[in-house]
């Protein structure tokens, strides 16, 4: 938070809209309530500073539609700011200097300062430090001060995540990053600053920190992370092929998708080099569905292996199913020989597709004359690789 003292007037923006601001990071169900230690000794300039501090914490935990809840703990002798096991509220001013207190280091500006560690997207630990160095303090909105409640909401309301506005639109919002002395209008919330910690808190849906979806061998793996899920039934997950506009999304699971955040879905029905869009649909317990995504993915292409598979049934009595790959188009040929090395069918011939393909030999020589029983073998070649396997034919 900033401090100005005295506001240059400048031309205002009338039709502009402001809206709250939201860094994407926030705490979770639990971790409530986030509980606040008072350092002991707070501002030596007015009597009620704490009263005000925990009416602040409160302003935020008392909007409806939303679960955050924030509250006052114990007092502590804790004097700075530190990632340790202590939410901290406390006043730097020069008389802490003697116990070992770090002098204010923000600025001379800075009215108060809400320092915060985060992991990811949670945030896990923060402490909110008032500036006795630079500024008087008041309880009651006394000018030349600043006011203990209004600078304490606006803090508080950095702990949900929410950031500073600065356009002058915002003015009159708690999260305005600006305010001048005597001033008390952010100890209570604006529409704005209100719809903010409903967005970021929301007491009915899904709120997601992440959706996303990778190649794995020749699959795709969906995952998504929950930040929220409140009066949650499921999800259903569906999946596009990305040929233009007007492709159909189809479901690709039977039963809602259940368990616990984070989800894993694997989409073993895709084929290399295709880009996919994958949708990811809520389903709270009401039966209303929230739709996230898509994201999308483009498959790497897969090249084929040159390959011949052994023929089914074998041995062969009415017919013989041959299956073979090749890697690319081109000519290619496929023929069966006796043991002696005679060729007796030519089953393919000629420029044929990339990818794998089944010929069935219906154990006929190439006049149609049905083979005697013995031993066979059956050949693949192509410009550049041959393979050959053996099948017996039985009657
Ligand atoms: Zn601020």
């Amino acid at each position: 938070m900033k401090k100005i003292i005295g506001i240059a007037l400048a031309a205002a923006l009338a039709s502009q809209v402001f809206g709250f601001s939201y860094s994407g990071r926030c705490h979770s169900q639990g971790q409530m309530p986030w509980t606040f230690n008072y350092n002991s000794r707070g501002t030596p300039d007015c009597a009620n500073e704490f009263a005000q501090l925990t009416t602040a914490l409160a302003t935020w935990s008392n909007v409806s539609g939303q679960w955050y809840r924030q509250v006052r703990g114990a007092n502590t002798s804790q004097l700075n700011y530190g990632y340790d096991s202590s939410v901290l509220a406390v006043w730097y001013h020069s008389s802490y200097r003697s116990y070992g207190q770090n002098p204010w280091r923000w600025g001379s500006g800075a009215i108060a300062v809400n320092v915060y560690w985060y992991s990811g997207s949670l945030i896990v630990h923060n402490d909110v430090c008032f500036n006795n160095y630079n500024f008087s303090w008041s309880d009651s909105g006394a000018s030349g001060r600043m006011d203990v409640q209004n600078i304490a909401a606006h803090e508080f309301g950095h702990n949900l995540c929410l950031n500073d506005l600065y356009n002058s639109g915002a003015r009159d919002y708690t999260m305005y990053g600006y305010c001048s002395y005597g001033e008390t209008k952010k100890r209570t919330l604006h529409a704005d600053d209100i719809a903010g910690i409903r967005y970021i808190y929301p007491n009915t849906g899904v709120r997601l920190n992440e959706f996303k979806a990778s190649p794995n061998g020749g699959d795709v793996v969906v995952t998504w992370e929950a930040a929220v899920e409140i009066n949650h039934a499921g999800y259903n997950l569906y999946r596009r092929e990305d040929v233009g506009l007007g492709a159909e999304y189809v479901k690709l699971n039977e039963a809602l998708i259940i368990g616990n955040s984070p989800y894993t879905f694997k989409d073993e029905n895709v084929v290399g080099g295709v880009a996919y869009e994958y949708l990811l649909e809520a389903v709270d317990l009401n039966s209303h569905k929230e739709r996230f995504g898509p994201v999308r993915i483009s498959m790497p292409g897969l090249k084929a292996t040159f390959a011949l598979a052994p023929s089914y049934p074998n041995p062969a009595r009415t017919e013989a199913v041959i299956t073979f790959t090749l890697p690319e188009a081109g000519p290619a040929r496929l023929t069966v020989y006796d043991v002696s090395g005679r060729r007796v069918a030519t089953l393919a011939e000629g420029a044929l597709e990339a990818g794998e393909r089944e010929v069935v030999w219906n154990l006929t020589d190439d006049r149609g004359a049905s083979v005697p029983p013995g031993v066979y073998f059956y050949r693949l070649e192509t410009p550049t690789e041959t393979a050959a396997r053996r099948l017996v034919v039985a009657r």
